[in-house]
């Protein structure tokens, strides 16, 4: 996530307090995350007449997703009775925030239970032109990148689509985004303008839950998000991302991090699955199927790895005819890692290079180092706490 010198600098707060939330009703069927067509086939279950249900879906989407609310007494422009019986079979229902923090510069991390008693990390970060929230898509991942803290916590499960958009909604209650009666969000600058799917997890392992979760986020009637402001981000899985493109149409980055297989391999461990050439081929595809400008390539900076002059004119060299910007992340620690951030000069003169060749190469400023937001330190706490470091696949 690019930073800007926009935040002040606030002391930083550890807010312990749990929001209330519902607890899971027994029996009731959350609406949150179901796909319009799966609300309407839901309300025709609980007795809904079919000729109305889709009238009637509409406008519990509108209430849900447009307006944030969570009560079904509150949605005047249903009658009274029909109120009542959805709320005998139905709930509209968030993940709880168990745990917030802000960092000095802004940044806001939650700490997210879902059911089961599981844990994810959402972390919302401000800048000038935008607010960006970066959500989970796994408790933990299948993948072991060795750089990567959430690589170290194994897959405990998929979130399902309701917990992935659930995640923009507590943000927005966070942040009190719903808008007033009356006005239309489109009007307003957002404080949450842009999501990316760069928290916990390979969101290409959880597709369909992420899709649904994203069509909800881009809904013209709800979140209302472009899917220009959606970012996808992959460590390369390569036979889903033609899909990513026809099914979610979002941006696309993609977690590169090294110019050979060998380097690779040993840095995001899909590779060994779907080598370099092969994740090229599929990236070269997806602007034209997505009809997206161009490809992010993520590249974190390891000292005496993957930075040298060498690998920048490697990586211009791989990546020729692919509309592209290069981030370049300087390694976030994490206790125990088993590398070290490049240093700045070396970082700089990397992103000259690529510059030279005409690319964006921003460098990311690390956001929430303070409080273990930044890129690949997320991990549940209760994890963090319980499970030390794997051996390193260095
Ligand atoms: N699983 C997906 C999305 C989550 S990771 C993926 O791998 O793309 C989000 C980004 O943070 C990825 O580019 C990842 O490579 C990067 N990242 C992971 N650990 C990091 C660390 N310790 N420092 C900097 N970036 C890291
Ligand atoms: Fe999983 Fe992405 Fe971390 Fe790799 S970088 S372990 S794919 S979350």
């Amino acid at each position: 996530m690019t930073a800007a010198a926009s935040a002040p600098a606030t002391p930083i707060t550890q807010d312990l307090l749990t929001l209330p939330r519902k607890p899971a009703a027994e029996g009731l069927v959350n609406l949150v995350g179901l796909t319009r067509d799966a609300l309407r086939a839901a309300l025709i279950d609980a007795g809904t007449p079919e000729k109305q249900a889709r009238m009637r879906a509409n406008q519990l989407w509108q209430w849900i997703y447009q307006k944030g609310v969570r009560d079904f007494a509150d949605m005047t422009n249903l009658a009274k009775p029909y109120r009542a019986e959805l709320s005998e079979a139905f709930e509209i229902r968030v993940p709880e925030v168990a745990r917030r923090e802000v960092s000095a510069d802004g940044t806001r991390k939650y700490l997210v239970r879902i059911d089961g008693g599981h844990e994810v990390e959402t972390v919302y970060i401000p800048e000038a032109d935008r607010g960006t929230l970066c959500i989970s898509s796994q408790v933990g991942c299948t993948l072991t990148c060795s750089f990567c803290h959430t690589g170290t916590q194994r897959l405990v499960r998929n979130l399902t689509p309701g917990e992935i958009i659930g995640q923009v909604m507590l943000a927005r209650d966070d942040l009190g985004e719903w808008p007033a009666p009356g006005r239309n969000p489109k009007d307003e600058t957002r404080l949450l303008s842009n999501i990316v799917l760069m928290g916990m997890g390979e969101p290409l392992y959880n597709f369909e839950a992420v899709r649904d979760a994203m069509k909800i986020a881009m809904d013209p009637e709800g979140i209302q998000l472009s899917r220009r402001r959606i970012t996808l981000s992959t460590s390369g899985v390569v036979p889903e991302i033609a899909r990513t493109a026809e099914e979610i149409g979002c941006m696309l980055a993609v977690s590169f991090h090294a110019t050979t297989d060998e380097v690779r391999d040993k840095l995001v461990p899909i590779n060994k699955r779907w080598p370099i050439a092969d994740l090229l081929d599929a990236l070269r595809a997806y602007p034209k199927l997505s009809n997206s400008e161009r490809i992010t390539f993520e590249y974190v900076m390891l000292k005496d790895v993957n930075d040298s002059d060498a690998d920048a004119r490697r990586l211009i060299d791989l990546i020729r005819g692919i509309p592209a910007k290069i981030n370049l992340i300087p390694f976030n620690e994490w206790p125990g890692a088993p590398y070290q951030r490049s240093d700045q000069v070396r970082i700089k003169r990397f992103a000259d290079i690529i510059y030279k060749a005409g690319y964006a190469a921003p460098i990311r400023t690390p956001r929430g180092e303070d409080i273990m937001a930044a890129c690949g330190q997320l991990k549940s706490d209760s994890e963090r706490a319980r499970n030390p470091r794997r051996a390193a696949a260095k």
